[in-house]
């Protein structure tokens, strides 16, 4: 017993602080788990294990439980236990599943007091996001409901099964007065009737208001056969499908697109990708990086050096990316127009023209410029090699010739063809 009280004297006395930006925060106390490294970690765990390990040991002799035999007289391997892991290893059958399943409930039950009682693992993940939904105004409960059939497994005051809330929360003064709190909805609502069972009658002005108003809510409510179970309240069948949550999401958290991104299959997925990204300002340039307090040096463009470093300027106000747009524009015959964002242009690209085929290539040429572009600033970033427009034109014709060749399935798609007018190999 002594060692026990050492054990837990060491642990209630442990305190810890948390490394925020470099420094120390203040010295707090644990109330629960132990801390990160924390040397009685490992013996503690070693001593919970033990239990296990002798009961999945005596197990496997008894031939209750059967490992995997290693091959050519090797051991049989029944469990692994590594730091905070355990892996169960054995025959694929019931009985050995129900078995460990037994062994592992008794190995829980004295040691469950011990483990942390707070969310872990996936739970905690969901707890989160549920609570992440509340800040942004999404109640995720209210996406749920129970449908009442029988009553039988709903609890009339304790369960949030009318909406709004649970009996007990919104009419406190008459759940105090119910005999049984826990009782079912079939307790309480019968075929024609409710049936209240009170310590004392409601009386006050208060409880007889309140009454009232629960009659009120309830009154509708038809109990019939079968469990009561849970609905999903975005669906009118009542089945819960991803995609209602997703786009109740999208409604609430995700600002609108004003132009869908568009994909196809003739630039390689990263530049869809690229083009997606730069469409709402996701790519990392050098204002969006100091926005985030990243700071790599100047922030003029490196192209034309007389604008900032942001997508904007690089795709659309730059006059070297400007240059280049012009000669595309020329190349394919259209006349040139200027734009003020990426998804302004990418927009104008994919709403160009009226032929489906010409609209596909003038769209495939338009993520070609904006890749190229792209590439051509990281190269002076990053290489210092000097930008060199006819070169960056050169690399758009040849990149976006071979896209189209080979994922286009065009007839005629022959480099001669293609470098006087892009619409001639149809
Ligand atoms: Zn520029």
């Amino acid at each position: 017993m002594i060692w026990v009280k050492w054990v837990k004297g060491c642990l209630s006395s442990a305190r810890a602080s948390v490394l925020l930006n470099g420094s120390a925060t203040k010295e707090f106390s644990l109330s629960k788990g132990v801390r990160q490294g924390d040397p009685l970690s490992p013996f503690l765990f070693i001593i919970a294990m033990e239990g296990l390990n002798v009961a999945v040991k005596s197990a496997c002799q008894k031939s209750l439980f059967y490992g995997i035999k290693i091959p050519k007289d090797g051991p049989s391997i029944s469990y692994l236990f590594y730091a905070d892991d355990a892996i169960f290893v054995g025959d694929w059958s019931s009985t050995n599943f129900c078995n460990i399943a037994r062994i592992l409930r008794c190995f829980w039950k004295p040691i469950h007091h011990l483990a942390k009682k707070s969310l872990t693992g996936v739970w905690s993940e969901i707890s989160q996001v549920v609570n992440i939904l509340e800040s942004e105004g999404i109640n995720f409960n209210s996406v749920f409901g129970v449908k009442i059939m029988a009553g039988s497994n709903t609890l009339f005051w304790l369960e949030d099964w009318e909406g709004g809330g649970s009996f007990d929360s919104r009419f406190p003064s008459l759940s105090i007065l119910d005999k049984k709190k826990s009782c079912f909805v079939s307790e309480r609502i019968l075929p024609n009737e409710f049936k209240w069972a009170w310590k004392r009658n409601p009386s006050s002005d208060q409880e007889l208001a309140d009454i009232n108003s629960l009659s009120g809510l309830i009154s509708n409510v038809v109990t019939s056969h079968g469990l009561d179970r849970w609905i999903s309240l975005l669906s009118g069948d009542g089945v819960f499908h991803v995609r209602e949550l997703r786009c109740l999401l999208d409604s609430k958290i995700t600002s609108p697109m004003v132009n869908p991104t568009v994909w196809f299959h003739i630039p390689p997925l990263k530049v869809i990708c690229f083009v997606w990204r730069a469409c709402i300002d996701r790519i990392p340039t050098v204002m969006a990086l100091s926005k985030r307090g990243v700071r790599v040096g100047t922030n003029s463009c490196h192209l034309c050096s007389s604008g900032v470093d942001d997508t904007d300027h690089l795709f659309t106000g730059c006059s070297f990316a400007g240059d280049i747009w012009k000669w595309l524009c020329h190349w394919c015959d259209i006349p040139f127009r200027s734009f003020n964002n990426v998804s302004s242009l990418v927009e104008f690209a994919a709403n160009w023209g009226h032929c489906p085929k010409k609209k596909r290539i003038f769209l495939v040429i338009v993520y070609g410029f904006l890749w190229c572009i792209w590439k051509a600033r990281n190269e002076k970033v990053f290489r210092s090699t000097c930008a060199n427009a006819p070169k960056v034109v050169d690399n758009i014709l040849a990149l976006v010739f071979d896209w189209v060749k080979h994922k286009g399935k065009f007839n005629n798609c022959n480099w001669y063809v293609w470098v006087c007018n892009p619409f001639d190999i149809l």
